[in-house]
């Protein structure tokens, strides 16, 4: 379907299921990277705040191969805006729907949230979909770790890469790092590690 434009943002009309469709063929096919951002109203107010990361942030959601609606808000926008039905597809729908679908075949690198959690949220989610941890770290490291953490998922061959650092951080390290990274999908989850660690 085509791709939207909701208050200069792209948003792709996608539901859950043809999201997953689209996301296994990126994981499945030749190694290239894609980022996914799941768009919601609090990162068009952040993106509308006028400063430096509000215009980097404002970037890197243009550059993601797939923007899509995390939540109700962005489904009622588009309604009331563009007279568009758009259905949900939410971070932590695409994340739990990819593993449980890829299972063992899937190397996931869990970035992000407080130190611990991305540690039990990987063993959660390993016991849980069987998928593969191809790594994990925490999401409090300082910009000048920004190589070397790039660096670790590199190495780690993730098919998965879920990044879980706030808004805008997390969607700008994607796209910033998005050559180096060359995960098939990297996607920004907000509190979805957070969630997986229950
Ligand atoms: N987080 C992080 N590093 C940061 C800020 C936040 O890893 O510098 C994590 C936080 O621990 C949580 C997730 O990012 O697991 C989402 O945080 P929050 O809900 O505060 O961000 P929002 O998505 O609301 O911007």
């Amino acid at each position: 379907p085509a791709r939207l434009d909701l208050l200069g943002h792209p948003l792709d009309p996608v539901s859950l299921d043809a999201a997953l469709d689209l996301l296994g063929t990126w994981i499945q096919g030749p190694r290239a990277p894609h980022t996914v951002v799941t768009l919601n109203p609090e990162f068009i107010m952040q993106c509308r705040d006028g400063s430096d990361l509000a215009a980097r942030f404002t970037a890197a959601i243009r550059a993601a191969d797939l923007v899509t609606a995390d939540g109700v808000g962005i489904v009622w926008a588009a309604k009331e805006l563009l007279h568009a039905d758009v259905p949900r597809a939410p971070g932590f729908d695409l994340s739990a729907g990819l593993m449980q679908r890829h299972g063992p075949n899937l190397r996931v690198f869990f970035l992000g949230a407080k130190p611990g959690v991305a540690e039990i949220a990987a063993q959660n989610a390993r016991e849980k979909y069987g998928v593969v941890v191809a790594g994990v770290h925490h999401g409090y490291f300082d910009a000048s770790d920004d190589v070397r953490v790039a660096e670790l998922v590199r190495d780690s061959g993730a098919d998965l890469l879920l990044t879980a650092m706030g808004a805008a951080r997390q969607e700008i390290f994607n796209e910033y790092w998005r050559e180096v990274l060359n995960v098939p999908v990297m996607m920004g989850v907000g509190g979805v590690l957070d969630v997986l660690a229950g």
